[in-house]
């Protein structure tokens, strides 16, 4: 990264950014967990040119950047970390339309939205994604969804995710460019795609006309599961582990049956609702988390043989 002085880049940015920023930016407040360290640079672009000026000038200073969504599946490192953190929070990155079967949303739609959004127009598709805390963006970054509940119905499938119902994505690449990006080219996979180093600025989706109380029906019954099964209001990044593939036992199930329920490291502690998610109780920092993580980890493969892979994303200090 070339050396550029805080006030340089305030200045710089002064004179052509809309949006807005903050050198030195605190990023706790921006995760689910309440844990993280300080960004360089926080930017929040006013729409796709001003998105594209701010990639433009980070590249030109060699300064790294991320796209933070709802911060409800990272942990990032306390202390300061030498990037820039973009954020698309202005109202045009929140836009939703519907033309006959085809929904389009920008990158930075919140999935509650998209659900109210779901049930005011009669538009199903997106039911699955009910109690999930983030943003259209990230929830494609991680194609996040759940296990589908209603298995084992012999035509469902064992996930639900988001890209299921998705045709294509129109991202912006590291030079600032918009083009689309078919689905099939985005290399989804349960939990994850292919999708690194690119910015998702809006998605089209094939979407099912419905009555709008049926709508928020099905709505109801996956919040009604979900309840069951979770803490919904602590502070947490969701599941920190993937389901281990190809076994027929979930990640939570098995951190359950190492009897880990319930272990602190500090602040940090394996909840006694559901077991994937560790709960901050208060203060918890990202060392006494990833200890956490490591003990879990390591009880679970000594317990079962079974070796848990990380869901929550880690950023680390470089
Ligand atoms: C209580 C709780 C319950 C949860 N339940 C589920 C669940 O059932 N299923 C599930 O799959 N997940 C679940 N999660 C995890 C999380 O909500 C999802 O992974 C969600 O999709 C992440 O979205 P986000 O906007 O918060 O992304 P963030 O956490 O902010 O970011 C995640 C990744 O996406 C990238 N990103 C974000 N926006 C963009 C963008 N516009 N362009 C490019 N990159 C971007 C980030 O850089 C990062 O790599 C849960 C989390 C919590 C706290």
């Amino acid at each position: 990264m070339k050396a550029l002085k805080e006030i340089d880049i305030s200045r710089q940015l002064k004179a052509f950014f809309k949006g807005s920023f903050q050198v030195n930016k605190p990023l706790c407040g921006y995760t689910s967990i309440k844990i993280g360290g300080m960004a360089a640079v926080f930017l929040e672009p006013e729409n796709n040119i001003d998105l594209a000026l701010a990639v433009k000038f980070l590249n030109s200073f060699e300064m790294p950047f991320r796209v933070i969504g709802n911060g409800t599946n990272l942990l990032i490192n306390n202390g300061r970390l030498e990037i820039a953190v973009i954020k698309l929070s202005g109202l045009f990155f929140k836009e939703i339309s519907v033309k006959e079967d085809v929904l389009y949303m920008r990158g930075g739609v919140s999935l509650p939205h998209l659900l109210n959004f779901s049930i005011k127009n009669g538009i199903s598709g997106f039911e699955f994604l009910a109690g999930i805390p983030g943003t259209s963006g990230g929830a494609l970054i991680m194609n996040a969804g759940i296990r589908n509940p209603f298995q084992p119905a012999i035509t469902a499938a064992p996930y639900l995710s988001i890209s299921d119902s998705l045709i294509e994505l129109e991202i912006m690449d590291a030079r600032g460019k918009i083009f689309r990006l078919n689905k099939n080219d985005a290399g989804f996979v349960y939990r994850g795609s292919k999708l690194k180093g690119i910015i998702v600025v809006g998605a089209y989706f094939k979407v099912k006309n419905k009555a709008k109380g049926q709508v928020a029906e099905r709505i109801k019954s996956f919040l009604e599961k979900r309840r069951i099964s979770q803490e919904m209001r602590v502070r947490s990044a969701g599941c920190v582990f993937k389901n281990p593939m190809g076994e027929n036992i979930s990640a939570g199930a098995l951190i359950e049956r190492s009897k880990l329920k319930g272990r602190c490291i500090g602040q940090a502690r394996v909840s006694d609702i559901h077991a994937n998610f560790i709960v901050n109780r208060g203060n918890a920092t990202f060392s006494q988390v990833r200890e956490l993580m490591d003990l879990v980890r390591e009880k679970v493969k000594q317990d079962s043989g079974i070796k848990l892979e990380t869901e929550v994303e880690i950023w680390n200090k470089r």
